[in-house]
């Protein structure tokens, strides 16, 4: 009776384990694929940046606050 405990322990590890390890396997993928798609290019210094980083005005992406300020003013 220990012994199919055991087993069945050891099964439930080796499940635990692989199921964890397809998980953070896929997900680092997913994310850097979905970074790689959306990098934007800066509309005014023309310095490519992922569009998290970016700073949408008017339809147009903005590498920093810098060159927004640049953009607004002029
Ligand atoms: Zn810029």
């Amino acid at each position: 009776m220990i012994k199919f405990l055991i087993l069945g322990v050891i099964l439930y590890i080796v499940y635990i384990s692989f199921f964890k390890k397809q998980t953070t396997i896929k997900s680092p993928k997913n994310k850097k694929d979905i970074e790689a798609d959306t990098v934007v290019e800066c509309f005014k210094c023309k310095t490519y940046v992922s569009v998290d980083e970016a700073i949408m005005m008017d339809g147009k992406y903005f590498c920093s606050k810098e060159c927004l300020n640049d953009y607004t003013r002029s």
